[in-house]
């Protein structure tokens, strides 16, 4: 017996004569590239968001790259983010031309801690790219407040956020524009790479339109640059149509997988994920800690649980950053939670019984260490 940290053929099992439909729909219709498919998903992204806009693009790090372009953000330009992040953020960041500069988060919910941001603040300061991780989201007030404050443009990355709430509001409805992603294992997920932005302003929309197709507008004539080819794809489009219908189920499935982890472990030494107050979490991820974590994922290895970690190197000290000139120590918590973090198993499709399994093999690991 395997369980693995996340899977979709159980998923695509369940769901695949619509998926196959949808790839027949697309491949039927005489356009394969930004056809019906990518419209009328943009326009029910969109509406569930009650944002104005939505662009799809290619993927979640282009959506970042791609946002925060439209916005005008780029070399010379500072941009504050965190280092306990995916990758992706700070690449996309980096590819505008403009500069990463890192605030730590908070111990208890691994989140962006607002209280840092002003202290970061130069002349050069442009945007503020807040990473609701895990699924949860950063305390929005805060960062909005921040930001009006000091004239800088937020980029929310809501790669792990589909449909998590602050305060009843939807991730990706605070941003001056919101990226998304809809890597396979999102909780919204496309059959291969796909992403979108969402803004409430017209203009913004217009730049992605232009930013993700050649720098063009009708004609194929390049009215500006930077430019790319970042377009959203026809058949992932029609997918993510179907399976937006059901977010809030694959939503609701996450909720009780974490719930049955918070009953099941709530008496071992690990510390398990909590929730801010005001927020509704996603659960992309549930992400537990333990000192002895690496000894943890060896032996959990041996009951046939793949475990994962999000994230094991912090940003700040990948070797591709090292540039920005970051040493150990510059971001403390972000460094401590590295060498502690793991994830369970989590994802909507997840067997009761893979699950049950994963627990008793927990326990037991626990019991010996
Ligand atoms: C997945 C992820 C991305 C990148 O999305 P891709 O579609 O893989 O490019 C960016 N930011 C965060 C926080 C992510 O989890």
């Amino acid at each position: 017996m395997t369980v693995h940290v996340w899977g979709y053929l159980d998923e695509y099992q369940q769901e695949r004569e619509e998926i196959l439909e949808c790839v027949d729909t697309v491949f039927s219709s005489g356009k394969l590239i930004l056809g019906k498919s990518v419209h009328m998903f943009e326009q029910e992204f969109a509406d569930y968001h009650s944002v104005a806009h939505c662009v799809g693009v290619d993927n979640g790090t282009n959506a970042i790259k791609l946002a925060l372009e439209a916005l005008g953000i780029g070399p010379g330009d500072e941009v504050i983010t965190v280092s306990n992040t995916a990758a992706p953020t700070v690449v996309a960041i980096v590819s505008t031309g403009a500069t990463p500069v890192f605030v730590d988060v908070r111990e208890d919910d691994f989140l962006m801690d607002t209280t840092l941001i002003s202290a970061a603040i130069t002349a050069r300061t442009k945007a503020i790219v807040p990473v609701h991780l895990y699924g949860q989201c950063v305390d929005m007030a805060a960062v909005s407040a921040i930001a009006r404050e000091h004239g800088l443009a937020v980029v929310e990355d809501c790669a792990q956020a589909h449909g998590a709430r602050q305060h009843g509001h939807l991730a990706g409805t605070w941003g001056d524009a919101s990226s998304f992603s809809f890597y396979p294992t999102k909780v919204l997920g496309a059959y291969g790479d796909g992403g979108a932005v969402l803004t409430p302003n017209e203009e913004t929309d217009r730049a992605l339109r232009r930013l993700r197709f050649y720098g063009m507008e009708s004609d194929y004539h390049t009215v500006a640059t930077p430019a790319h080819n970042s377009r959203l794809d026809e058949v992932h489009a029609e997918i993510l149509r179907k399976k937006l219908t059901r977010l809030d189920r694959y939503i609701d499935q996450r909720r009780a997988v974490a719930a049955r982890y918070g009953r099941d472990l709530g008496d071992t030494a690990l510390t398990l994920p909590s929730t801010v107050k005001g927020n509704e979490h996603v659960y992309y991820v549930y992400v537990v800690r333990h000192p002895a974590r690496d000894s943890i994922i060896a032996a959990m290895q041996e009951h046939g649980v793949q475990l994962n970690v999000s994230y094991r190197w912090p940003v700040h000290l990948m070797t591709g950053f090292a540039h920005l000139g970051y040493r150990e120590g510059s971001l403390p918590v972000t460094e401590k939670l590295a060498g502690e973090i793991f994830s369970l198993p989590m994802f909507a499709s997840l067997r009761r019984d893979d699950q049950d399994h994963t627990v008793e093999a927990l326990r037991d690991v626990l019991g010996r260490i």
